[in-house]
């Protein structure tokens, strides 16, 4: 029999206990778009739970279907896998073997918590109708591996395979301001509309004694810099939700040269199209005129690439109200929390903005308790001393999906 059983085990594959997938990712994480140990473990995990996996889709994207009962909706569900360039300063004993590269956003625990929910959902497939289409999503933190997914001809294959266009587009994040066991999910926007914006002032080098016989890209950068930061606060509506912020100025070799030029580098954020489009045509305006008034050499160039946008966030409110009583009911009307929209970006947007499905994104309180009640200030989202209580987070967050999904599912 301890043969049998024996011979069993080998043959096979069992998935992981989802906390030492979590140390795993942890152990190992992978920067944008280089997810392939990642994508390979997650396929692994995901295969030896029965489901189809198709890999290779975007990039190091994939996707795997995982078929209920026939008949009923298919339903789409997404975990981001990439790390960031973060040297870990965390001390847990599972840290980063990666130099300089952390899974410092929680991406490992949402791929853990996808294969605790996915693994349920298996074991108790005949209890439901429909398909879930899983996507491990490459390249969160670039903004771009949604969109580099959904290009890929074999997205809409897969998705056709699964049994066409999904109901909806779900999601969780971690939060690293929230207890485990509080969770925030709101209707409308989540997170922004991300622009990136260069600016490059064309001045007329010289002499640093004679600004006289020049023209000074770095004062007129500085009046751009300035003027920018009237869009939100003066020709904007007040309450108008908007910000520019300039991270990076760039000029200059030497105390007394004038250069010729001067670089800056925009973030540009907002929630709704109209906005989005009048920020971009004040930064415009506002740096060809101050160029103009300075007798420039030439107009400024601003520059603004379209395909490196990212779009806002939005939480279909139907669905926000069709899936609040899940939350409620697991953990308690008080611990369910309406945190205001953030001003991040987060590319799961892209699913419900190019297959035009609702979507909603939850956030998963991920942080000890105990950490909570101390107070003071919690390491953040992208912080080297990131270290969720994936112990109890990973169980609560896949039980969590596991609901919400099969209320998802469930035909009305
Ligand atoms: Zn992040
Ligand atoms: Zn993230």
């Amino acid at each position: 029999m301890r043969h049998f059983l024996l011979m069993l085990a080998l043959a096979a594959p069992v998935a992981a206990d989802p906390l030492e997938l979590y140390r795993w990712f942890h152990a190992h994480p992978e920067l944008s778009k280089k997810e392939t140990q990642t994508s390979q473990k997650l396929a692994q995990e995901l295969k030896a739970l029965g489901l189809e996996v198709e890999q290779g889709i975007g990039g190091t994207g994939l996707m795997a279907i995982l078929r209920g009962q026939p008949g009923g909706p298919v339903v789409l569900y997404r975990a981001d896998m990439d790390a960031l360039p973060v040297q870990e300063a965390t001390g847990l004993p599972y840290s980063s073997q990666v130099p300089g590269v952390m899974h410092a956003c929680g991406h490992d625990l949402h791929m853990a918590c996808a294969v605790a929910a996915l693994g349920e959902l298996a074991r108790k497939r005949k209890q439901w109708k429909g398909t879930i289409v899983f996507v491990g999503q490459p390249a969160e933190e670039l903004g771009n591996g949604a969109k580099g997914m959904l290009l890929d001809p074999r997205f809409q294959q897969v998705l056709h395979k699964a049994g066409g266009q999904p109901r909806l587009a779900f999601a969780l994040h971690d939060n690293a301001t929230l207890p485990v066991g509080q969770v925030s999910l709101n209707p409308g926007y989540v997170s922004a509309n991300v622009d990136s914006v260069d600016i490059i002032v064309h001045g007329l080098g010289g002499h640093g004694a004679h600004p006289d016989t020049t023209v000074d890209p770095i004062v007129m950068g500085s009046e751009i810099v300035m003027s920018l930061q009237t869009i939100v606060s003066r020709r904007l509506k007040p309450g108008a939700q908007a910000l520019v912020t300039v991270g990076k100025f760039a000029a200059g070799s030497k105390h007394n040269i004038i250069p010729p030029k001067a670089e800056l580098a925009l973030t540009v954020r907002s929630y709704d199209e109209k906005t989005r489009q009048r920020l971009l045509s004040e930064i415009r305006h506002i740096s060809q005129n101050i160029a103009a008034s300075y007798h420039a050499p030439k107009p400024p160039e601003v520059l603004h690439n379209e395909a490196d946008f990212t779009p806002s966030l939005y939480n279909n409110p139907d669905w926000v109200r069709r899936l609040r009583p899940i939350f409620v009911k697991k953990l308690g009307e008080q611990n369910l929390i309406m945190q205001p929209a953030s001003m991040g970006g987060e590319d799961f947007s892209e699913f419900s903005r190019r297959l035009k499905i609702p979507g909603v994104m939850f956030s998963l309180g991920a942080v000890d308790p105990a950490l909570v009640k101390k107070g003071g200030p919690l390491p953040g989202l992208h912080s080297d001393k990131f270290a969720p209580a994936a112990d109890t987070a990973i169980p609560l967050g896949a039980e969590l999906v596991q609901a919400c999904l099969l209320e998802a599912l469930r035909d009305r």
